[in-house]
């Protein structure tokens, strides 16, 4: 399995999942740059996978169905009830599995940035959406503070080795901030310095490694000692986000 980061809109990323010579599409907000990713790469795009349903994620579905034999569209249980993803042919639920050209997709429920968020995870990989970002997470639209946090804690059980494919290239934004938090945490200060030698080369802070967002992002980190500071997770939790929504 290979993954290919698209970037779409100015800071957005879809990804192309390749096996052999089918692909699937993780949250295309464009159709033009993942058509011309598939031309480039020479593959046969089937499928595609819905985090959740903002504009920002879902915008090429119409054009792709169109122009690709399209097999499958795939999001949450919640958004085919609301009927918010356009053309969603399947609806998954927490620990629902799929197969893709051989590979199991396990989907999680991951509710906070939105009621139907969901989370993709295959061979070690991991498909986000705007829950988790490298060294950050979305901003909590739909769901609860506790909510969030919970969806968190879920992603961050995955194992440490697991490669992050989030939905936007916030890293260096996100780093800085996470810096504010945690101003003696050396792993935030190397990671900030790769970040921003990495967008200076124009290359794609993704994939992260979930291990060590353990070890630097603020939004995973809520309840550590050093973060929590005597608060309640929940409450060391909605404090750090506010203050990122105020960054
Ligand atoms: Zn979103």
């Amino acid at each position: 399995m290979q993954v290919i980061p698209v970037p779409c809109l100015s800071d957005n990323y879809a990804y192309l999942v390749v096996q052999g010579r089918s692909a699937a599409v993780v949250d295309p907000s464009q159709a033009d740059p993942v058509l011309r990713a598939i031309d480039e790469h020479r593959v046969r795009l089937t499928e595609i996978w819905l985090t959740h349903h903002h504009w920002d994620h879902v915008g090429g579905i119409e054009a792709l169905v169109e122009e690709c034999p399209i097999e499958h569209v795939r999001g949450s249980r919640y958004d085919a009830d609301h009927t918010r993803i356009p053309r969603q042919t399947e609806a998954f639920s927490e620990g629902d599995t799929f197969d893709f050209e051989g590979s199991n997709v396990e989907v999680l429920e991951i509710p906070g940035h939105t009621l139907g968020a969901i989370a993709f995870v295959t061979e070690g990989n991991l498909f986000s959406g705007d829950t988790l970002f490298i060294a950050g997470c979305g901003r909590v639209f739909e769901g609860t503070m506790e909510m969030m946090s919970q969806s968190l804690s879920k992603l961050r059980s995955l194992p440490p080795e697991t490669k992050l494919w989030c939905g936007h290239e916030y890293t260096v934004n996100n780093l800085r901030f996470a810096r504010t938090v945690e101003p003696d945490n050396a792993a935030i200060d190397e990671a900030l310095r790769e970040a921003i030698a990495t967008r200076e080369a124009k290359a794609f802070t993704v994939p992260g490694e979930l291990g060590r967002e353990l070890e630097t992002n603020p939004f995973l980190r809520f309840d550590a000692p050093s973060v929590a500071a005597g608060r309640d997770p929940v409450a060391s939790f909605t404090a750090i986000r506010q203050a990122k929504d105020a960054f």
